[in-house]
């Protein structure tokens, strides 16, 4: 492919491009080790700056005193500039994240414009209500609340697919009347840049989104410790997930942890495997497995193992791996060497564990940081079925009855995610209803809509995201008592 068109290096506070006092940051192609930009970083100091511009923006200014339709025309304004830039947002996406372009285009950018098109519907939509209550003293009392902004969102992505959950944050945040600190992942912070440029060319007044490159331990430590940031919201692992739950209970900031799973995909002895067979080999492989929903755990009727094995392994070696920009690739690389190397330890893992590799397994001989689509039958115990691989591995695993699979399903400290495949949908409903999970889907997996609530239960997670939860999220209710 050509040079790509790059965004600005610097950091985005208080409406410019500005230097940062931290080390530079090496952005790498994931694909072939080479570098793509090097960016500046913030440190403590450059962190409080763009925590006080968002709070003076958000005190003060054209943003604190707009009336929510006018937020969200703004809204619908980076709505337009996603989809019109979505190319080149694509473009660096991929290049970023290793993954293919096709899919960058039409799923994470895609699914960012619709989340930012959505959320500006909600900006002059959030409302409190009248409650009725006795009278006061004596005297009439009208008692009603409002849905106030919380304030300055200190918002921090992953790397796995930063544009689209950029989107998660930002976007409710803004409707919401809030405004953003963000610190992106270090290893694919490209795109984030862009949509910085894009918000400041929507308009969006100086303050209103702040973009601070840099390490966790130190650019996120800064902001999660800052007390003047009234929310965190968090997209990444349980262990990070924990230092922020734990930062932010010495300043009583709010949060909402979005932390992965290990997701059950449950094959009830009457699925359509030839029906399955491709939705749930995206459910496992997608973005080369590196998404927080994918249905690691694939729970099988005894009676329908080999048959779900042998299709889930012709998916798997009908995959492609390659260079993102070709047509013809269906999945990229990991993220980086330690994330490859990670994946390949819990493959060896799982062969030492005792599982029977189906398929996969190694890391195809080519530069870059590739895992081939691995497939194993094994047990719930094993530590490839316990821990999140974060790669392209799946474990089929069976059972015998209904009630043993759902006890399997939920024998995990996450809780994000559940698919079902059964014909019988009262069958599909009656087990929906014993799993301990954010979101399930019966029949078919996919990425989390706008319109919907997107979060899990048990480690996976604190509150919600998307949806009007999404948008509430980023809301204080707040009473009036009036005596007349
Ligand atoms: P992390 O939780 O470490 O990173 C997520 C974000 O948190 C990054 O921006 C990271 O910064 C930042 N961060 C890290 N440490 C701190 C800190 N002390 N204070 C504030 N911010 C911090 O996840 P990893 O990227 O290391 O991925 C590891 C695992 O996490 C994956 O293998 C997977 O299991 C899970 N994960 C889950 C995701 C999901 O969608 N739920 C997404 C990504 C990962 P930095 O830029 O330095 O990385």
């Amino acid at each position: 492919m050509t040079r790509p068109d790059l965004p600005p290096t610097q950091l985005f506070i208080d409406g410019s491009w500005t230097a940062g006092a931290g080390e530079p940051l090496v952005v790498e192609n994931p694909t072939d080790g080479t570098r793509l930009a090097t960016l500046h970083t913030a440190d403590a100091s450059d962190v409080a700056r763009a925590v006080t511009s968002a709070r003076r923006a958000f005190e003060s200014g054209p943003w604190a005193r707009m009336s929510g339709a006018d937020r969200g025309r703004l809204i619908a304004r980076l709505a337009d500039l996603v989809e019109s830039n979505a190319e080149r947002l694509a473009t660096l996406e991929a290049l970023d994240v290793g993954k293919p372009y096709r899919d960058a285009l039409a799923v994470d950018i895609a699914l960012a414009a619709e989340t930012f098109r959505h959320m500006a519907g909600w900006a002059d939509k959030i409302h409190g209500s009248v409650v009725p209550v006795p009278d006061h003293m004596g005297r009439s009392r009208l008692s009603y609340t409002e849905r106030i902004p919380l304030g300055v969102v200190g918002a921090i992505t992953p790397w796995n697919a930063p544009t689209m959950i950029t989107s998660w944050k930002l976007a409710p945040a803004f409707a919401a009347g809030c405004t953003v600190v963000l610190k992106p992942a270090e290893h694919a912070p490209l795109a984030t840049q862009l949509l910085a440029e894009l918000a400041a060319e929507a308009g969006f007044p100086a303050g209103v989104l702040n973009v601070v490159n840099g390490p966790g331990p130190v650019t996120g430590a800064a902001l999660i410790t800052h007390p003047d940031v009234d929310k965190l919201s968090f997209t990444g692992s349980p262990h990070t997930g924990r230092v922020i739950g734990r930062a932010a209970a010495e300043t009583f900031t709010k949060v909402t942890l979005e932390l992965g799973g290990k997701s059950p995909q449950i094959v009830f002895a009457d699925a359509d495997i030839d029906e399955l067979a491709p939705v749930a080999a995206l459910s496992l492989f997608a973005n080369s497995g590196q998404t927080c929903a994918a249905g690691t755990r694939v729970l099988v009727h005894r009676s329908r193992v080999d048959e779900v094995a042998h299709a889930l392994a012709g998916q798997a070696e009908a995959q492609r791996l390659g260079d993102p920009f070709d047509p013809r690739t269906t999945m990229g690389s990991l993220i980086n060497a330690a994330q490859r190397d990670r994946v390949l330890s819990y493959i060896d893992a799982g062969r030492r564990g005792g599982a029977s590799l189906v398929t996969g397994g190694s890391a195809p001989s080519r530069p870059g940081y590739f895992v081939e689509p691995t497939v194993f039958v094994g047990d719930n115990d094993m530590r490839i079925a316990r821990e999140e691989i974060f790669g392209p591995v799946g474990t089929i695993i069976p059972f015998d009855d209904v009630d043993e699979a759902i006890r399997l399903a939920n024998d995990t400290r996450y809780g994000l995610a559940a698919v079902i495949w059964s014909r019988d949908i009262n069958a599909a409903l009656a087990a929906s209803r014993g799993l301990r999970v954010g979101a399930v889907w019966v029949n078919s997996f996919g990425a989390p809509d706008p319109r919907v609530p997107w979060g899990g239960m048990k480690a996976s997670g604190i509150g919600r995201e998307l949806g009007l939860s999404g948008v509430l999220a980023n809301t204080e209710e707040r009473l009036v008592n009036v005596v007349y």
